[in-house]
């Protein structure tokens, strides 16, 4: 990296840039950059696109699906420094963020203006129905705005919805517009337990089916259960649960309330446990979050490998019942959790990863979970994205033309590939060679 600061001025950016391995077998250079302005993205990316280097946004690093992995190096761009709160505007109730502004971050400086930024899908929709318009550095180091701040526009492509969604492999995401939301006159949460998955899931399905307004419904299976019960020290019942959330006037919580507490009863669920209080609320939702380390923490040294499909809300109940018998066949320690609302579930597969015969075995039941998805009309992935572990899947999910038009759309953008490099957008003939990602990083 010391040769290209020097022949393109990258030195004189604020931009912390740490050399991390010169000499990497697999790459030209390996870097880390932490840039704090759109400015700053602007340069690097212009430096990286001038000598062909790869870049690799990087947010929190979540990346479920190998999303961040620098499978030809290059350089890494940290953007955890821009997360500075540009703008809130309470009366067209939207925001402008810098990328690297979390969740809690943005709802804390919003505290006292009434407003809040959504997190329920549900009701609030997901995070692409929730951005109004980006800034966005493009492979050449150029910066574009896309949309505009409105609720709605059709003036054009939807740039802002295909930048969204892009991982990574069609230029930097800088700023962000945000919907903001009203907080609730009133929110009650509710706990309902059942006496088998099928009664619980039924119930989630015909509450979403009847039209309920509900905030939240949120599925685990008794092997979860227990899973908190044990991490968060809670007291939940060793039994298939949901997770009600509703939002509204007291009179419209406590209508929805009860139209949904009546379906549950009707199929075999117990009275609601209620947490009205927001410090109770706080506390549910806080042992529903840590989910993933609680299943985690089930098998000491074990390793969470999570999976999620997306089905047909009327296809929702026997999918989850056969991905339960599916790793159950495949001699897998798997918790379940849903966003059944959005009729998304998770299996947590926790494994020995240090276990070849046993993470092959996981790789198959996650092929034959996606499978049982994508042949009832759903998806590969509702949240978690492809990163590279689901390269593999795209192909049956949408067809080849689809995926020729995804590569289309990454030439002409980024024609030197150089955003997030062998990701989506890459040629679809190499897809099904794509091996799994610990393959790749092994
Ligand atoms: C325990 C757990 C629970 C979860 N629950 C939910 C849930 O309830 N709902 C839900 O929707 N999801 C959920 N997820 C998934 C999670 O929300 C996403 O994986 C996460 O939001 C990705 O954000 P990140 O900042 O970590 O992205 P990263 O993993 O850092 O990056 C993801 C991809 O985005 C690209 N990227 C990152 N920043 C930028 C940028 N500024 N510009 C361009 N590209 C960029 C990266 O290159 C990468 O390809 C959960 C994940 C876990 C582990």
């Amino acid at each position: 990296m010391g040769g290209m600061k020097a022949s393109t001025g990258l030195s004189r950016l604020s931009t912390a840039l740490i050399v991390l391995d010169r000499d990497s077998p697999r790459s030209h250079k390996q870097a880390v950059a932490f840039p704090a302005s759109t400015e700053e993205v602007s340069r690097i990316v212009r430096a990286a696109a001038a000598h062909r280097t790869p870049i690799v946004p990087f947010g929190a690093g979540t990346s479920l699906e190998g999303h961040v992995a620098a499978l030809r190096g290059g350089i890494c761009l940290d953007m955890s420094r821009m997360n500075k709160v540009l703008e809130v505007n309470p009366e067209d109730m939207d925001c402008w963020v810098q990328a690297g502004v979390t969740r809690k971050q943005l709802d804390e400086h919003l505290r006292d203006t009434g407003l809040a930024s959504g997190t329920a899908a549900v009701r609030y929709g997901t995070m692409k129905d929730n951005v109004r318009s980006l800034t966005v550095v493009l492979p050449d180091g150029s910066v574009t705005r896309t949309g505009r701040r409105v609720r709605k526009s059709s003036a054009g492509y939807d740039l802002t919805a295909l930048f969204v969604g892009s991982e990574g492999t069609l230029g930097v995401i800088t700023e962000v517009s945000l919907r903001l939301f009203g907080v609730p006159e009133a929110a009650a949460a509710a706990v309902c337990t059942f006496p088998d998955m099928k009664s619980a899931v039924d119930t989630a399905t015909l509450v979403m089916q009847s039209g309920i307004p509900v905030a939240r419904i949120e599925l685990m299976d008794e092997l979860q259960a227990d899973a908190i019960n044990k991490y968060s020290h809670t007291q939940l019942a060793l039994a298939p649960t949901l997770f009600f959330e509703f939002h509204g006037s007291p009179a419209a919580v406590k209508e929805a309330a009860e139209a949904a507490g009546a379906i549950a009863a009707d199929l075999g669920g117990a009275d609601f446990q209620w947490a009205d209080k927001e410090e109770e609320r706080r506390k549910l939702w806080s042992a529903r979050h840590s989910a993933y380390y609680a299943a985690r923490a089930l098998r000491p040294g074990g390793n969470g490998l999570i999976t999620d499909v997306c089905v047909p809300l009327s296809r929702l109940t026997e999918c989850v019942l056969e991905a339960q018998r599916l790793c159950k066949a495949h001699g897998l320690l798997a918790p379940l959790v849903g966003h059944v609302g959005d009729s998304n579930f998770h299996m947590l597969l926790i494994i020995d990863p240090t276990n070849a015969e046993e993470l092959a075995r996981a790789h198959r039941a996650v092929d034959d979970l996606v499978h049982l998805a994508q042949d009832v009309g759903g998806t590969c992935t509702g949240e978690h994205g492809i990163g590279h572990g689901k390269l593999c899947h795209l192909e049956r999910e949408h067809g080849l033309p689809a995926l020729q038009a995804m590569h289309g759309i990454k030439q002409a953008l980024d024609p030197f590939n150089i955003m997030n490099p062998g990701k989506l957008g890459s040629d679809p003939a190499g897809f099904a060679a794509a091996a799994h990602i610990d393959d790749v990083v092994a």
